[in-house]
């Protein structure tokens, strides 16, 4: 399809930035768009180091602009996109101001933590709906992201699949009060393993989750369950609970994809196979339901499905992760920055596997606490956790 023929039926169709769009949930959104290329079209594509395959999607795609954020690779972007009408840009500042762009009708966010704040911010402020696949805007700073999206009527439409799952259990249900939020999680690969076991735990072992196939990051974050402890934060933001309204039960089969209680006992859940294109889609399509060429569940195959409680002695991070939210203030930021730290030293392999949740606590009890924070106090507190978090590190190793 050329770009002419494309611009000739704009009008009709929504224009979306993807911020992180050579990510997991990017390069799927992207299969998304393509699948029903008659009601979506990338208007921006941005990734933080993969040029490489931030070029082939521009090429394939052909968004009106992208931006890459380490500068580095600027000239690399530009030169190989030079035959085409794509506009180029690169920095922190450029990522920033893109989702501003006036024809963007929705920016998906689905860059990895702490960076994806900012444009986000931003976008809600230009009123673009948003697609929220990066859980750690609202870790960080929900209170103040959610009040923005209010103020500027802009929806924040979940991707996480588990709030996708509430999303949809809300569906039709006007103003019926929640009772509670079940919120399901797999386990991850250690769900069975013995603290002993955990205390060895490898970077390979914590790499292989057994449903979900999604960055290091993440993955890294459901092998210690702070996943699961951010999407309870995240479900409190998303839907104006309580933490007492919110339980975490164990399925490791990852077919229920989360459930809602309401005032009358009655449990709705959302079931499906683990594929994120149906959360990213329904993001873009709600509250319609468009064609998704997906696994269909067989229940002639699915013989059992199981719950368990979730072990706060083994994961720690999710008795932490209540912890904060039930603090309140800056206390999630300084748990997400610390998180954020220990992952990328777990990964490193300086840290092993249990002391992520020893320097996390450490963090949360060093950092100052602010009790109604601004965004600049977001920024320093980020910065000063990480600070802590890296001495403690150092100090440990
Ligand atoms: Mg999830």
């Amino acid at each position: 399809m050329n770009k002419t023929s494309l611009h000739e039926q704009t009008a009709r169709k929504r224009q979306i930035a993807i911020l992180g769009s050579t990510g997991s949930i990017g390069t799927q959104a992207l299969q998304v768009i393509e699948e029903h290329s008659d009601l979506y079209e990338a208007y921006a594509l941005t990734a933080n180091n993969n040029v490489e395959l931030l070029i082939e999607q521009a090429r394939r795609h052909q968004p009106d602009v992208v931006v890459i954020a380490n500068e580095a690779h600027y000239t690399t972007l530009r030169d190989a996109l030079a035959d085409l009408p794509i506009k180029v840009y690169a920095g922190s500042d450029a990522l920033n101001e893109v989702v501003e762009a006036e024809p963007i009708d929705m920016v998906l966010a689905s860059m990895v933590g702490y960076a994806g704040l900012r444009p986000t911010m931003n976008a809600i402020r230009a009123g673009k709906a948003i697609a929220l696949a990066n859980k750690e805007t609202l870790v960080v700073a929900g209170e103040l992201v959610t009040q923005l999206a209010l103020e500027h009527r802009v929806p924040i439409l979940p991707v996480d699949s588990e709030h996708s799952a509430i999303f949809q259990c809300l569906a039709g249900e006007a103003h019926n009060p929640i009772e509670k939020l079940l919120l399901t999680a797999s386990g991850g690969p250690f769900r069975t393993w013995s603290m002993e076991q955990l205390q060895h735990a490898t970077r390979e072992q914590a790499l292989k989750h057994p449903n979900w196939d999604m960055g290091a990051k993440i993955t890294i974050d459901s092998a210690s369950m702070m996943n699961k402890g951010f999407e309870v934060i995240e479900a409190k933001w998303l839907f104006d609970v309580t933490p007492e309204q919110i339980e975490v039960v164990v399925h490791p089969q990852s077919v229920i994809h989360s459930m809602v209680q309401f005032a009358d006992g009655s449990v709705k859940a959302q079931l499906g196979t683990p594929d994120m294109r149906l959360p990213i889609q329904y993001a873009f399509s709600y509250p319609q339901r468009l064609s998704l060429s997906s696994q269909r569940l067989d229940f002639s195959t699915l013989s059992s499905l199981t719950f368990e409680q979730p072990d706060p002695v083994r994961f720690r991070n999710l008795a932490l992760s209540f912890k904060a939210l039930e603090r309140g203030g800056n206390m999630p930021c300084i748990l997400n920055a610390a998180n954020e730290v220990c992952v990328a030293a777990f990964l490193k392999e300086r840290i092993g596997f249990l002391q992520m949740s020893d320097v996390i606590e450490q963090t949360m009890q060093r950092t100052s606490f602010i009790t109604s924070p601004t965004y600049d106090d977001y920024v320093a507190t980020d910065a000063a956790a990480r600070r802590i978090a890296e001495e403690l590190i150092t100090h440990n190793s």
